[in-house]
């Protein structure tokens, strides 16, 4: 294990001889344990091992940032999303909900947003306001928008076949603003 290292209630960290366990640490039987859910600190000076707790360490979403979320709901005027985790960061956020609003879905003109959002959808998002909660979240660039999308008939993944989405089991084709990404899986 090294300092910075990822580590769940009972990961071990150590020999009690080596390192003394310090916060968030516990001792069984010579080894040192995590006793939760966090990021290992370990000093070298003191011989000491400390866990801090993940609640620390959860980054804030920040306007410019790119965010994953669930869209939850579609109203009007705005989709709305759960915002799970940031972009190349794997630790979900807690509890951080965003809209995107109508004019912020795409470059060109949307009437009707339900053409570009449906729930269920997994999006990739641009934090642009984080001064009111819920946060706002655009996916005007090209490579912003859905990267997952489900038949509202049959709830299986769509496929993009010749720059539209279509069901691969009732061959439905369904809109909606999609990533450069889409299906790429790899985000
Ligand atoms: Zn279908």
């Amino acid at each position: 294990m090294e300092s910075d290292d990822f580590v769940l209630p009972g990961t071990e960290l150590g020999f009690a001889e080596e390192f003394m366990p310090g916060k968030g640490t516990y001792e069984d039987d010579g080894k040192v344990y995590s006793a939760m859910t966090g990021t290992l600190k370990i000093d070298m000076k003191e011989r000491k091992i400390i866990v801090e707790p993940r609640t620390n360490i959860i980054p804030e979403p920040k306007v410019g940032d790119i965010v994953i979320g669930k869209i939850l709901d579609v109203k009007q005027q705005f989709g709305v999303v759960r915002v799970i985790r940031l972009l190349g960061n794997p630790r979900e956020l807690p509890d951080t909900i965003g809209t995107i609003h109508i004019s912020r879905a795409k470059s060109s003109y949307v009437q009707d947003i339900s053409m570009e959002f449906s729930g269920g959808d997994i999006v990739k998002a641009k934090v642009v306001d984080i001064k009111r909660h819920p946060i706002s979240l655009g996916t005007v660039e090209k490579d912003l928008g859905i990267i997952k999308a489900y038949c509202s008939k049959c709830n299986i993944a769509l496929e993009l076949e010749n720059g539209k989405l279509k069901c691969p089991n009732c061959s439905s084709i369904e809109s909606r603003k999609c990533s450069s990404d889409y299906g790429n899986g790899n985000v």
